[in-house]
């Protein structure tokens, strides 16, 4: 029994979702000592600084307004309130980018459908090979596949919003559509459980 087991929502395998308790057990088991009280501090993730939700597969997705715990071997672990929401959120804000999909976008988009990589390839139209150059960022996906899996997740995850975005023309928003990529970030906010999530401009 792993201690996923005792966790009430694991929504895919990478997303690792600790608590101040699995702390302790993440560093018993990768690095071989007990995390206490004394090893580890609590944080509050600010405005000004936010908490770089790396485990979310995606390199740059910063989370406001959550607390997380970093012990002195620096093993983080964030507690993030109502996690569905959250991914349902940043998957939404990359479909509406303007901007060309990184493959770690498209990996994250497949992963929120539950999609194997080779299922998705398939289901795309694309070699499965190629897919996997995509997602791990040797290939630059070509116009098409990138408007192909907008439209796939958005008709697959049933996102109201991008369903609503479909039916007025989501075309229209896709000539906006460029090849190059300036910089963003998304920065997701938690008050209470209720997030807002944001694409804006990387400093
Ligand atoms: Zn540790």
């Amino acid at each position: 029994m792993s201690f996923f087991d005792n966790f009430p929502v694991v929504l895919f395998v990478e997303l690792h979702i600790y608590n101040t308790v699995v702390l302790t057990d993440i560093c018993f088991a990768t690095r071989g000592h007990e995390c206490s009280r004394s090893t580890r501090q609590e944080f509050s993730a600010t405005g000004d600084s936010p908490y770089h939700f790396a485990d979310s597969g995606l390199s740059k997705v910063y989370l406001v307004g959550i607390k997380y715990w970093r012990c002195e071997c620096g093993q983080e672990v964030a507690e993030i309130p109502a996690i569905k929401q959250l991914l349902k959120l940043i998957a939404r804000d990359i479909v509406e980018k303007p901007f060309a999909l990184t493959g770690e976008e498209i990996r994250f988009l497949r992963k929120r459908l539950g999609k194997k990589q080779s299922d998705f390839a398939t289901q795309i139209g694309i070699e499965v090979e190629t897919m996997s150059r995509i997602e791990n960022g040797h290939v630059k996906p070509s116009k098409r596949t990138d408007k192909l899996v907008r439209f796939y997740y958005a008709f697959a995850s049933k996102d109201p919003v991008l369903l609503g975005q479909l039916q007025k023309g989501i075309d229209e928003r896709f000539t906006t559509w460029q090849r190059i990529m300036p910089p963003t970030k998304i920065v997701a906010t938690v008050a209470g459980n209720e997030w807002t999530a944001d694409l804006v401009a990387a400093s």
